[in-house]
């Protein structure tokens, strides 16, 4: 898949600021701080096309790309952010379940964690709730580049453990790993 054309639509605040359009939808979800933005860059080959980390406690949005005309790109607020008030995290719920419970043209999600921890109960909870929709997904895990080879063997056993999953995709920003298998993976879906 050649991406030649990316585009920030617009962030939306809730669910009435969703661009109204019939194409598919990707959607990147993960923990805040976790590379989101440098995934999406890195895909798109573009550094900083008005993508950019929302901080944790600030308010957050979920951010439209629209690609090559003809899908679009969804990012998700971050999750797991410690030290922000309980209105700030009930929002993020809020925005969040309404997009991924209601919005109908979401089609795949792109699930990222981080290649050096082991996922977060919020990972989990999100790679469950997407088996049980059954919504196309795939679990990349970032950062890849800042593991040993040793030690991405011993990540690699522990992730798929903890979010029981058979297939895990390692991603690099730094190097651009694992940008073939995500690339293709939306392909099959858009196309
Ligand atoms: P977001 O909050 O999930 O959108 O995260 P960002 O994309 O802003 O990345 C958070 C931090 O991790 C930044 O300092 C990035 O430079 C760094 N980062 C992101 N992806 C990678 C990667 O693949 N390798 C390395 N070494 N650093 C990364």
């Amino acid at each position: 898949m050649k991406i030649n054309k990316a585009e920030f639509v617009l962030s939306a605040f809730s669910d009435k600021d969703y661009p109204y359009h019939n194409l598919p939808e990707i959607a990147f979800s993960g923990k805040s701080n976790v590379g989101k933005s440098s995934l999406i860059n890195t895909l798109i080959s573009r550094k900083n096309l008005a993508i950019t980390s929302s901080r944790p406690g600030r308010t957050q949005s979920i951010n439209f790309y629209s690609i090559n005309n003809k899908f679009y790109f969804v990012d998700l607020p971050g999750y797991g952010f410690a030290r922000v008030p309980d209105k700030v995290k009930e929002k993020w719920r809020e925005l969040v379940n309404n997009y991924l419970y209601e919005r109908k043209n979401l089609q795949a999600i792109v699930q990222i964690v981080d290649a050096r921890h082991k996922p977060s109960s919020d990972d989990q909870m999100m790679v469950e709730w997407l088996k049980s929709v059954e919504l196309p997904f795939i679990v990349v895990a970032t950062k890849v580049d800042k593991l040993s080879k040793n030690k991405r063997k011993k990540q690699e056993k522990i992730i798929k453990e903890a979010l029981h999953i058979d297939d895990l995709i390692f991603f690099s920003a730094q190097n651009r790993e694992g940008n073939k298998e995500i690339s293709s993976f939306i392909y099959q879906i858009v196309s």
